[in-house]
């Protein structure tokens, strides 16, 4: 079964870097990933003072150096109205035609940050309103970790879809059902758009572990127990979280998947081994040459 079709889309997300070798580091990354033609690759927004801006030199470097579609995000912590505003019209300038719209966490240590709106649907009504960008928004096949349950947050993520969000982009989750359950919760409420999985490979899992803790994203115990016997092993590890995200992307996209948003942690590695592990290159001609239907 072909993984490249006109119906799927892939994606690659990265974060601005925060010296100059990272950022050299970066742009080889992105190099290496270019010929995969994603649909489109986003780079991620940190609220706090020096990397608000960031988001915005990393977003325009991609597309001065590229042909990528580049996807910026924006939070409504770290900036005002009239800010996200003029965030916007510049990216309309240099040819962004999606954004990620998020509501945000106050990066630690910043305790007054401005904060255009209080929640992300209330981004993405501005957004539509100001028009001309398609809207991704996250979604938590887990359950946002502050929500007070479940029904609650399934509410809250079809209200930022009723806002005017044309994607979903899920938190990473290591629990396919939780994906399947989820998406199939949000469709009988009359949810239509796309919503793409998230992908995070256990390359690092410790720190991944410790993300976990407060994202609401859950390792399982099988998971937790292979790594553990693994440990002081890095390469293993490594190799263990990439086969495993290989068999986790090939079940999502066999059972209808509308494609993947890769967590690159800026290493192009993980996302090429697992591409190739996904049969994704050598789809690839024959997909552009002949659009088709799995
Ligand atoms: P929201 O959808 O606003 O939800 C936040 C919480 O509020 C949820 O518990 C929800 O149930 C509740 N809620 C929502 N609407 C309402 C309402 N109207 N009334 C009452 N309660 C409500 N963070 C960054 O800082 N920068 C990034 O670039 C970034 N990129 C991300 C990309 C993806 C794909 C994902 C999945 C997450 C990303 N995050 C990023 C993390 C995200 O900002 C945090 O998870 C944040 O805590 C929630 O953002 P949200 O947009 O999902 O918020």
């Amino acid at each position: 079964m072909s993984f490249q079709n006109a119906q799927r889309r892939y994606s690659f997300e990265f974060f601005p870097p925060k010296s100059e070798p990272a950022r050299q580091r970066l742009s080889k990354t992105v190099q290496k990933l270019a010929p995969l033609r994603p649909s489109f690759v986003s780079v991620t927004f940190g609220a706090g003072g020096s990397t608000r801006e960031g988001s915005f030199q990393t977003a325009s470097e991609i597309i001065r150096t590229t042909n990528l579609d580049v996807t910026p995000h924006l939070s409504c912590i770290g900036s005002t109205r009239e800010q996200i505003a003029t965030q916007l019209q510049t990216y309309r300038a240099i040819g962004v035609k999606r954004v990620v719209a998020l509501r945000g966490d106050v990066p630690e240590g910043e305790a007054e940050l401005p904060r255009a709106f209080a929640y992300a649907n209330e981004l993405v009504g501005f957004i539509r309103s100001y028009g001309g960008f398609e809207i991704s928004v996250a979604a938590y096949p887990e359950f946002h970790p502050e929500a007070p349950g479940p029904d609650a947050d399934v509410a809250n993520f079809v209200r930022k879809v009723r806002a005017g969000a044309t994607e979903a982009i899920t938190q990473y989750f290591y629990s396919n059902d939780a994906y399947y359950r989820f998406v199939d919760w949000v469709r009988r409420l009359g949810v239509e758009i796309p919503v793409v999985p998230g992908i995070m490979p256990l390359t690092d899992f410790k720190q991944v572990e410790r993300f976990s803790r407060f994202c609401g994203a859950e390792i399982p115990g099988w998971i937790r127990k292979r790594m553990h016997a693994l440990e002081g092993d890095a390469r293993g590890q490594e190799e263990l979280g990439i086969e495993l995200a290989v068999r986790q992307a090939e079940d999502l996209l066999q059972s209808g998947a509308p494609g993947l948003h890769f967590y690159t942690l800026n290493r192009a590695e993980p996302t090429l081994r697992i591409w190739d592990g996904l049969g994704l290159s050598e789809n690839a001609a024959e997909t552009l040459a002949q659009p088709s239907v799995n």
